[in-house]
């Protein structure tokens, strides 16, 4: 299934003002979540089954030295082919045929949760300790099929998020990383093909996903 909706995340139009953090906690009523200061602005370290949505922040050293800081808003990909999924025999995980979005319903508290966890690449499946129900972003379902923005892309005050047809988000991603490549050869869309929230980053996605805080 490729129609359907996607989002693009350009981080380097993010400043990490974590806008987007918050609009998801506030639209899904979601509570705070009581952290310390683990010595990084990353803060939850972590996505929860009460956290859809965290700026990961990750720093390090290039080659020649010089340091580097990247931020990178973490949520479901909402995948074309969902390795979530793989064990879900009826309903319990539902790929939405208009927008592409991929659901959690409640009937996720009888899945093996590893097994879903483990299916997805990009680690986003988590599980109330207490319901043993499976929780992650949903896209803003409920926004998005009512001619409304997902919370975290409306937040956005950088333009760094954009919303809409999958078509005109691939075709957008593509004249991004055109222009970015001319100073940042290393700029691409990752997983194009595979994902319907797709990031664009300017170095090795490894120096945005691998080395953040927390992980
Ligand atoms: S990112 Fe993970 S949780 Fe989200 S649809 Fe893909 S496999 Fe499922
Ligand atoms: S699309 Fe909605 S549920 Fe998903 S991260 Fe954004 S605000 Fe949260």
């Amino acid at each position: 299934m490729s129609e359907g909706y996607s989002i693009l995340v350009d981080t380097s139009k993010c400043t990490a003002c974590r806008g987007c953090q918050i609009a998801c906690k506030q639209w899904n009523g979601l509570p705070g979540t009581k952290t310390k200061n683990e010595g990084t602005h990353q803060n939850p370290m972590d996505l929860s089954f009460e956290t859809y949505k965290i700026v990961r922040f990750a720093e390090g050293a290039q080659p020649d030295g010089k340091l580097y800081w990247n931020f990178f808003s973490e949520q479901c990909r909402h995948c074309l082919n969902p390795g979530c999924m793989a064990e879900a025999e009826k309903d319990e995980i539902i790929q939405n045929k208009e927008t592409g979005a991929v659901l959690f319903t409640p009937k996720t508290k009888t899945l093996n949760f590893q097994s879903a966890r483990e299916g997805c690449p990009y680690d986003i499946p988590r599980q109330d300790p207490k319901t043993k129900e499976m929780f992650k972003c949903t896209m803003c379902f409920d926004r998005i099929t009512n001619n409304m923005k997902p919370a975290c892309v409306k937040s956005c005050p950088t333009g760094a998020m954009i919303f809409d047809e999958r078509d005109k988000i691939l075709a957008a991603a593509k004249v991004r990383v055109d222009e970015l490549k001319k100073s940042n050869p290393k700029a691409q869309a990752i997983n194009a093909d595979d994902v319907r929230v797709i990031y664009i980053v300017t170095d090795d996605p490894k120096k945005y996903w691998e080395f953040a805080a927390g992980r």
